[in-house]
């Protein structure tokens, strides 16, 4: 196996007295997007935030890339690492052009090189330069100004994604359409992301691994199927379980309402009529996280997701 692109390794840190992360290890690697699954308090965020040193860790090691991330100077980390919050922190009083270059121009990058990467991510993230480069933050919705958090977090190309509970605060149909952008940059720039949320259905939307966390330690850690299918302790069966997965709603619902038109997946199709809990039975007996759907002709008219299947 190629080197993990994070590894952390009996990282702690206390508050006080009080061990708000105590021996966590957890490897991520390459290309993964890792969502950090728990309860509000489980110390999420202290461990997003010991990867790129805004807390410093009391005990441990954290590797990024095979190379001790607590040795080198923190900007020279931080310049491998972008780093999206709920809030956004974008620069009120900066127009959303200067905001997304901030990272570049710290790095003297030359001007029509910002210009034209200020260009590509307006456009990535869906936002019409036209209209939105020379507006203010707060002429701007909730998500669009995740948008821009994004489109800043990525600006210098980092290696890495650290994303805390960045959908917390819009709404559910921002919040849907958000998380498929998240997936889609994913998919098409193969960064490492780290995703901090409490949501299991955004956990199973996006996620490539979950690590589960209670009380300041990983507790499972595998692909979405895993946690669904083998939750390692009553812990995570009841996290899991009683949060989202609403399971009598999945013995009513039908694959065909949550079914991704258009898209693909390997495999024997499911019908269209089949209900959301005989999907998931056959996404885990075939070990898979997505199938093919069919209508009853066996005309294949899209794909079902495990993350689907919660939204
Ligand atoms: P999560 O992201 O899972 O909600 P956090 O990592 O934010 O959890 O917090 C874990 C625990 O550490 C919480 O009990 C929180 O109150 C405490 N904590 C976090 N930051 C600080 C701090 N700067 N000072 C004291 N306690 C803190």
């Amino acid at each position: 196996m190629s080197e993990p692109m994070i590894e952390l390794r009996g990282v702690s840190k206390s508050y006080n007295g009080r061990a708000v992360v105590g021996d966590l290890t957890l490897a991520v690697p390459r290309g993964a997007l890792c969502v950090l699954l728990g309860p509000s308090g489980c110390g999420k965020s202290t461990t997003l935030r010991m990867i790129n040193r805004l807390v410093p860790c009391d005990g441990g090691t954290i590797r990024i890339d095979g190379e001790d991330a607590l040795r080198p100077p923190v900007e020279a980390l931080r310049r491998r690492i972008g780093y999206v919050i709920q809030s956004t922190g974008l620069f009120p009083h900066w127009r959303v052009d200067d905001n997304i270059a901030t990272v570049p121009r710290l790095l003297h990058w030359p001007e029509p090189r910002v210009r034209a990467r200020v260009h590509e991510l307006l456009e990535m993230l869906r936002l019409d330069p036209r209209i939105y480069a020379g507006k203010y933050p707060h002429q701007l919705s909730g998500g669009e100004q995740q948008r821009v958090g994004v489109a800043r977090a990525l600006a210098a190309d980092p290696e890495l994604l650290l994303m805390d509970e960045p959908f917390a605060a819009v709404d559910p149909v921002t919040r849907d359409a958000l998380q498929a952008e998240i997936a889609r940059i994913h998919e098409a720039t193969g960064k490492t992301i780290v995703f901090v949320t409490h949501d299991i259905a955004e956990a199973l939307r996006l996620a490539t691994m979950i690590a589960v966390m209670d009380r300041g330690r990983v507790v499972q850690s595998g692909t979405p199927l895993d946690i669904v299918e083998r939750p390692a302790s009553d812990f995570v069966r009841d996290f899991v379980g009683v949060q989202g997965l609403g399971l009598k709603l999945l013995a009513v619902r039908r694959v065909r309402d949550r079914l991704q038109t258009g898209e693909q997946a390997d495999g024997e199709p499911i019908d269209a009529g089949a209900t959301l809990a005989e999907a998931l039975a056959a996404m885990v007996a075939r070990r898979v996280g997505r199938l093919a759907v069919a209508e009853g002709d066996g005309r294949v008219v899209g794909a079902i997701a495990l993350g689907d299947l919660v939204r």
